[in-house]
């Protein structure tokens, strides 16, 4: 069973503010004619505003189906999600995602013109203030110069720039992404990574980001819930916000992911693998 984990941190003060989005004992199951998968089983946690909350496990563990729950595709069938204490019950223009598959851009559409699709579709803005909120994005992650360019002439690396800078358009009040670069080579997925935070030193957005990667999920967050293989369930939560792309290789950090490592897989092993833990301020659930 998950004890919910409340609260970010013992420093935290007991009246502290509410929540940016607070997920509370969430079960999320798929049925099929043939049979109920149980994806995840009474997962809590909680996101603050310009978090960069990372969701970590193995395959399977139901990180794109708890992504799915918070943008409003899928209802749980146990606990709520809440977003600034309203239910989410449906998909909504302040909870974007970006998915892996950037080829989703439509291709007859130019770079600027994608980013500025979600913007006109939604109403959110008229076509000459759409236009200026895309510039001011494309700006943002170095493809001004390509506004006017075509998807297919475009990187892997720049396609997901532009997928970046079409949700940050729509100025959500959370980013969801799921494995955003995981279909990049190595050395393209680094970069990605760094550019994310270089944004987000800019621009300060709320970030839910889900990765199977140990040392992604070290570099990119500043948090990280760490779920058990399926049906993913809460094996703790451990802060991360010391470690960037600087730290890669280096003796703390190499030890962290050995550590988060054994979290994860050590079934049964999790109350004795807290005692050598260093993180400041872990948080185990059992
Ligand atoms: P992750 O993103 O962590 O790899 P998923 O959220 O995709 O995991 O899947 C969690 C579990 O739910 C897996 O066991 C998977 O097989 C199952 N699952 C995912 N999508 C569906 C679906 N549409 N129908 C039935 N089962 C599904
Ligand atoms: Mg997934």
């Amino acid at each position: 069973m998950n004890a919910p984990l409340q609260g970010h941190t013992v420093s935290k003060p007991i009246a502290a503010a509410q929540a940016l989005l607070s997920v509370d004992n969430v079960s999320l199951e798929y049925r099929t004619p043939q049979r109920v998968v149980r994806a995840t089983h009474q997962v809590s946690f909680e996101i603050d505003p310009a978090d960069r909350f990372v969701l970590l496990g193995p395959s399977g563990c139901g990180k794109s189906t708890l992504l799915k729950a918070v943008a409003g595709f899928i209802q749980p069938v146990e606990g709520e999600i809440r977003l600034q204490g309203q239910r989410v019950d449906a998909p909504g223009p302040d909870r974007i995602v970006v998915f892996q598959e950037f080829d989703q851009l439509p291709p007859w559409k130019t770079v600027k013109q994608n980013v500025m699709f979600p913007l006109l579709a939604s109403k959110t803005l008229k076509r000459k203030e759409a236009e200026e909120r895309a510039l001011h994005y494309l700006e943002k992650v170095g493809l001004a110069a390509f506004a006017d360019a075509y998807p297919h002439t475009l990187s892997g690396g720049m396609k997901a720039r532009v997928a970046i800078a079409r949700a940050l358009a729509m100025q959500p009040k959370i980013l969801l992404m799921d494995e955003p670069f995981a279909a990049l080579d190595a050395l393209t997925r680094r970069k990605m990574q760094e550019e994310l935070l270089l944004l987000w030193e800019e621009v300060r957005f709320t970030l839910l980001f889900v990765t199977h990667s140990i040392e992604e999920a070290l570099v990119v967050g500043n948090r990280i819930l760490l779920l058990s293989p399926h049906p993913g369930r809460v094996r703790a939560e451990v802060h991360s916000h010391q470690y960037d792309l600087h730290s890669l290789g280096g003796v703390a950090f190499q030890a962290s992911a050995r550590r988060i490592h054994r979290l994860l897989f050590d079934e049964g092993d999790v109350a004795n693998a807290s005692h050598e833990l260093d993180f400041a301020d872990i948080r185990i659930a059992y």
